[in-house]
């Protein structure tokens, strides 16, 4: 299907055409940082209609199980505006509106989602690649830091979520190494903040 089939299926689904239009350009990132890492290897993406039961935040993952991406439409641009304000603007200069999010910052968090999710099919398909999961393994001081922090953030997550009765299975995937490993390389892509094709290519084959 190309964008207009997908765009007229999903607006017959009763989407809304701001998450629409969001969704397709998520998909057009992910499908440039995917060309960059496998240039050989068709790629798969799916769009869902609903949210995962256990998560209302997911927008976006990589499937090892036919080799495929998701995403997940409805609401996706409150929650990605929402993202690129946490990631890109300091507390100090947040307003309760999204509408300060600018298209530029916007497309740039896109891309790191695109980085976040091919950097799973690396870790699937090129386990070589050394991953960001232990901090006492990364020799740069300030990204020894940031893999600590994101331990200890997906830490806390496993440990409230499966308070709120997520299952084990789904809790070592969706918190543990290796989300640890795409967290870190996505913030990697951002701190350059730089939307070339060698910066998406550094981010994505970093290792410790
Ligand atoms: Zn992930």
């Amino acid at each position: 299907m190309d964008d207009e089939q997908v765009r007229q299926w999903l607006l017959t689904e009763g989407l809304d055409i701001v998450d629409i239009d969001l969704a397709l350009k998520l998909k057009d990132a992910i499908v440039r940082c995917d060309t960059i890492a496998f240039p050989d290897d068709a790629i798969n993406i799916v769009f869902t209609l609903q949210h995962h039961a256990q998560s209302r935040e997911t927008w976006a993952g990589y499937i090892t199980t036919g080799d495929k991406y998701l995403i997940t439409v409805p609401q996706i641009d409150i929650l990605l505006r929402n993202k690129t304000r946490q990631l890109l603007y300091p507390p100090a200069m947040r307003c309760p509106s999204t509408d300060v999010v600018t298209e530029a910052d916007l497309a740039l968090v896109l891309l790191g989602v695109g980085v976040h999710e091919v950097r799973h099919r690396i870790q699937h398909k090129k386990p070589w690649v050394a991953r960001f999961a232990r901090p006492y393994d990364v020799s740069d001081r300030d990204v020894r830091a940031l893999t600590q922090h994101m331990v200890t953030l997906c830490r806390d997550n496993r440990h409230f979520q499966r308070q709120a009765g997520m299952r084990r299975r789904e809790l070592r995937s969706a918190f543990g190494p290796l989300e640890v490993d795409a967290r870190v390389v996505e913030l990697l892509f951002l701190r350059q903040r730089s939307d070339s094709d060698e910066a998406i290519e550094r981010a994505l084959f970093a290792q410790p």
